[in-house]
């Protein structure tokens, strides 16, 4: 479980990026944020791997609180949380497979890791992850040869070898035309329900999320201004 307790995050310009948030996910729900442009979604989703740290109140992650959280011991969490960016963040001239593959740089030590030496496990855990969004076909395939729809998949598939508690996706589909971010929606839901990885994802379409999401978080100016199933969002609008 992740829980928010009166958590805020101002960055060093003074700009609010979370205002009092108190939040509980629950293991396993599939959660979608909606707001406007700087309502605060990222900084929402990226303060539960710390890529941007909160400067108050408590973030546990069950039941310890990450805020006190030591390198290591957040090196060790992050390896849980799996990433999915608006971009990819592939490594362009690098194969689908050798991508999907950094997925286990954190589980397999220091040294191994300076060489990209992975366990013949790894590679097919990996092919497996490729098969499961069902791009296995492209595994040798250089990661900037495929479609946009395609590279995010890849995305999907690296963050599923990390074996993540949490799936934390920030605008995965703003990318994308409609078909193809149904495609990716799709995935992420069925992974969700599959492996029971608690999944969180920005949107900026309510239709797309009131779609998909069990549960939809409404941000604005750093506060959540509505906490919900989708079917209330339909009642009141
Ligand atoms: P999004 O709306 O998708 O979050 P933005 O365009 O707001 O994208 O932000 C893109 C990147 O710039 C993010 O990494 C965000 O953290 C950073 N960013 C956004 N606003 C500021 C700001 N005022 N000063 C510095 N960096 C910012
Ligand atoms: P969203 O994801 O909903 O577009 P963000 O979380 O990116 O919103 O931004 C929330 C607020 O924090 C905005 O006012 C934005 O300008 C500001 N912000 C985001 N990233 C940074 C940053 N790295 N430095 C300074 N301000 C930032």
């Amino acid at each position: 479980m992740i829980e928010f307790n009166n958590v805020s995050l101002t960055y060093p310009n003074g700009h609010q990026g979370l205002k009092n948030v108190n939040l509980k996910f629950n293991d396993g729900e599939f959660i979608v944020v909606v707001g406007l442009s700087g309502a605060g979604k990222s900084t929402l989703i990226r303060s539960i791997n710390q890529l941007v740290k909160p400067t108050e109140g408590e973030l546990l992650i069950d039941g310890e609180d990450t805020l006190k959280f030591n390198e290591k011991k957040m090196r060790k969490l992050r390896t849980k949380i799996g990433m999915i960016f608006q971009n990819y963040n592939l490594v362009k001239r690098s194969t689908v497979l050798k991508n999907v593959l950094t997925g286990r740089l954190g589980h397999i030590g220091t040294f191994r890791s300076m060489f990209n030496l992975f366990p013949q496990s790894d590679v097919r855990l990996a092919m497996e992850s490729l098969n499961r969004v069902g791009i296995a076909e492209k595994a040798y395939v250089r990661s900037d040869q495929l479609s946009g729809g395609q590279q995010q998949r890849v995305s999907i598939a690296r963050a599923l070898t990390q074996q993540p508690k949490v799936i934390l996706a920030d605008e995965p589909v703003a990318s994308l035309d409609p078909p193809t971010s149904h495609i990716v929606m799709k995935d992420l839901k069925r992974i969700n329900r599959e492996d029971n990885i608690t999944t969180i994802v920005n949107l900026h379409f309510i239709d797309m999320a009131m779609e998909y999401a069990d549960r939809i978080i409404g941000m604005r100016a750093g506060e959540v201004v509505f906490d919900g199933p989708a079917s209330e969002v339909t009642e009141k609008t």
